[in-house]
């Protein structure tokens, strides 16, 4: 990727690029609507990536090409303004950054990007994150990684109008390579948790995808509100398993069932990052069986090409557990599997899944890689 996207900014400029930033996509191993519950999440970035080739202008203007679409970006930094498409995502994070008292200087480049889009793997926090660090390059100064992340979540709240959580803009703008990164999502402190070794984590995209009139994830969230309100705190994350079972009783059942997942997926995640950090892949994956099984019948996020997935996966020789990830109703699943079976595991699970579904899989294997760097 760097040679292609080195050669794409001569061809278009006629000269090297000075700087190179390469902005990876994340999954998250465990954790579900546990963000909004305050709770605790464990992404790790993946070894795709957007490459960004720029230079410095001596004025403030942007000018910014994709290859993956026709029109390119290009607006002065003296008068942000909406506009449609993908641009809206470099001028919200130009924005977020001057309100937030940044000096912004004009730059120029390309990109180029092997993260499928929409796909759940945040090709958009990668772009957030890209665009960042090119601001601080050609800005000269430093943007430590929580307020970039920062910076891009409310770019991509309040610009470009997504209601995201900030995990996707941590783990891009702090992960390490052959690291997982675990989040605490209500004061963002963050450890580095090393993915176990002998082991290859392996995405599976069922290719479904939740429509956006999808009342879904609201409805969680307000679920989840009763029932904090119901224990008497402002977030989940304050209820203990045990505070749960003794005092459940009074709860309706849909609030309920909600609230054992996220109160006991909590709990999973920092069992996985003890897991993970003793290189227990055994104990990891069981805990990812259990997390599906959560979701499957207690948050009720999965459809029937998820939980097809994740039971194939779970059947398969070398693989030590497996669950959907993301918001759900749609998406990708995940399998923790032996490294020297994963060749044959992909070969089996695309085939199998085929079959029984009549739809063809992305899969792919991944490697925990580095966050947002200049190369
Ligand atoms: P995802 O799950 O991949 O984050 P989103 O819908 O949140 O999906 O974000 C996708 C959007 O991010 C695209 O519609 C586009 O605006 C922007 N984007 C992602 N990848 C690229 C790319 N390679 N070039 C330009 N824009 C991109
Ligand atoms: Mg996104």
């Amino acid at each position: 990727m760097n040679p292609l996207v080195t050669q794409e900014f001569i061809s278009r400029f006629g000269e090297a690029p000075a700087h190179i930033v390469r902005s990876p996509g994340r999954v998250n191993l465990i954790g579900e609507h546990t963000d909004y519950n305050d709770g605790f999440v464990l992404p790790m970035a993946i070894d795709r990536a957007i490459w960004m080739a720029i230079r410095l202008r001596d004025d403030r203007q942007i000018k910014f090409h994709s290859v993956d679409f026709t029109d390119p970006v290009e607006f002065s930094l003296n008068d942000i303004q909406h506009q449609k498409g993908w641009g809206e995502y470099v001028r919200g994070v130009a924005w977020a950054l001057e309100k937030a008292g940044y000096q912004l200087e004009g730059w120029e480049g390309v990109m180029l990007s092997n993260i499928p889009i929409g796909a759940g793997l945040s090709s958009s926090a990668a772009l957030e994150m890209a665009v960042a660090k090119a601001f601080s390059i050609a800005g000269n100064w430093v943007l430590e990684s929580q307020k970039m992340a920062l910076i891009g979540q409310q770019a991509e709240n309040e610009w470009v109008g997504a209601n995201t959580g900030i995990m996707d803009q941590m783990i891009i703008a702090a992960g390490q390579v052959d690291h997982a990164l675990l989040i605490d999502c209500r004061n963002l402190d963050t450890q580095q948790i090393p993915l176990p070794a002998g082991t290859a984590l392996i995405i599976m995209d069922t290719t479904t995808r939740h429509s956006h009139t999808d009342s879904g994830y609201n409805e969680r969230r307000e679920q989840c509100e009763t029932a904090a309100e119901h224990f008497g705190v402002s977030h989940l994350r304050d209820v203990t398993l045990q505070e749960f079972n003794l005092g459940a009783d009074e709860l309706a059942g849909l609030p309920r069932r909600r609230a054992r997942h996220v109160i006991s997926e909590n709990k999973r995640v920092l069992e996985a990052g003890i897991a993970m950090s003793a290189g227990n892949a055994t104990e990891m994956g069981e805990l990812m069986n259990t997390s599906h099984v959560s979701m499957r019948d207690e948050f009720e996020i999965t459809n029937e090409e998820l939980n097809i997935m994740v039971a194939l996966a779970q059947s398969l020789s070398g693989c030590f557990g497996a669950r959907m990830t993301g918001g759900g109703f749609g998406g990708c699943a995940i399998a923790l599997v032996k490294d020297e079976a994963a060749v044959a595991f992909v070969e089996n699970i695309r085939s199998r899944y085929e079959k029984s579904t009549g739809l063809k899989p992305n899969i792919y294997i991944c490697e925990a890689s580095n966050g947002v760097e200049v190369l």
